[in-house]
């Protein structure tokens, strides 16, 4: 047994310290940012926001808005090959939509299926999902995507240490998705005691995939889960992230998946982890015995459309450039310095 020394920090624990600035009007950041991906050769263009591949947030509807704005939408991987070819005849966006699959050997068997009816053009990124991204089978399964689909760019996770970070960018991920424990509708930590602080994860598995390049590009890496607050999107660009993934902010709009329900004359929307008792028991018929559930079940106020959001959002992360003299999102985490800052124990207990 050994105890790190080292004080890890979550999105809570720090501020951004604001700089002298240049910058006359927010109007004058440029939120998209152009990518090379290692080992597909792609490059992007775009916002680097992702909606979660869930199926609260990873709808056809969240697409279509989304990819509007330059932002990608990952789809649940529980829409079938027929409704996915329905979606993709009047869709035409591949840039700014990932096609997600488990490691179940059905969600390989329907990849293959999705690939042979000619879908694969219409989607650049594809993203392999699992929450615990350590297991060996996982790297294999990284390995034989890479093979199946040389072209495409493929998203993986999730991890939150270097080590890992680095193995599956070496393995053919072009980028890897961070965080054990960070979501909002997530039980992990408090089922099994592990995780680790969603802001230091960032910094340490940003720091460990840009340092593995080729051919002027490198590793990447998705921040994913914990955002509470459009602030903490720009804490985790801050802190080196290349995307950031959402969840609960993206849920209880029209877009987002699940039924409106009424309780004492207001409107809600259901958001649940996907690994709760809830999802389980929609998409498997129930919950194997050997497993707990580590996902929690809310009700999100209704929130109606989701663009004007998503307009204020980019507004907010406009404002953080502003606030630290950086025009382009790129620069935002060579321009951050973050400040520790105390906790209420309510807030610790709250994000525990
Ligand atoms: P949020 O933005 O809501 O804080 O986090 C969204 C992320 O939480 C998802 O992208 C996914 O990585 C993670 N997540 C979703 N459902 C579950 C779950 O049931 N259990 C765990 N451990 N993580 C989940």
């Amino acid at each position: 047994m050994r105890i790190d020394p080292e004080p890890k920090f979550d999105f809570s624990d720090v501020l951004i310290r604001p700089k002298r600035s240049t910058l006359t009007s927010r109007k004058e950041v440029d939120l998209t940012r152009n990518v090379k991906f290692m080992h597909s050769g792609k490059s992007w263009t775009g916002v680097p926001i992702i909606a979660s591949n869930m199926d609260t947030t990873g709808t056809f509807e969240m697409a279509k808005k989304l990819s509007k704005l330059q932002m990608i939408t990952c789809l649940h991987k529980f829409y079938g090959p027929e409704e996915l070819a329905r979606f993709f005849a009047s869709f035409n966006a591949p840039d700014y939509v990932a096609y997600t699959l488990g490691i179940r050997d059905e969600d390989f068997d329907k990849l293959v299926e999705v690939l042979r009816l000619g879908l694969g053009k219409d989607f650049n990124f594809i993203c392999l999902d699992v929450p615990n991204g350590y297991l060996e089978r996982y790297v294999e399964m990284v390995r034989q995507l890479r093979k199946l689909c040389p072209t495409h760019t493929i998203m993986a996770g999730n991890v939150v240490t270097n080590e890992m970070t680095e193995q599956l960018v070496i393995e053919g991920v072009d980028i890897v998705k961070i965080g054990i424990g960070s979501g909002s509708a997530c039980l992990t930590r408090r089922q099994t005691g592990v995780g680790y602080p969603q802001l230091s994860a960032v910094v340490e598995c940003a720091d460990a995939a840009h340092g593995i390049s080729v051919d002027n590009s490198c590793g990447r890496i998705i921040s994913d889960g914990g955002i509470q607050y459009p602030g903490d999107i720009a804490k985790a660009f801050c802190a080196g992230a290349d995307f950031v993934m959402i969840g609960t902010l993206f849920s209880g709009f029209e877009e987002s998946g699940g039924v409106i329900v009424e309780k004492d004359g207001q409107k809600f929307k259901e958001y649940y982890g996907m690994s709760s008792r809830k999802a389980m028991e929609k998409h498997y018929g129930g919950m194997d015995t050997y497993r707990a559930s580590e996902g929690r079940n809310v009700l999100i106020p209704y929130k109606g459309l989701i663009t004007p959001y998503l307009e204020e959002l980019l507004g907010s992360l406009r404002s953080t450039g502003t606030y630290i003299g950086a025009r382009k999102l790129k620069e935002f985490s060579k321009r951050a310095t973050f400040i520790q800052v105390q906790r209420q124990l309510s807030t610790l207990l709250e994000n525990y």
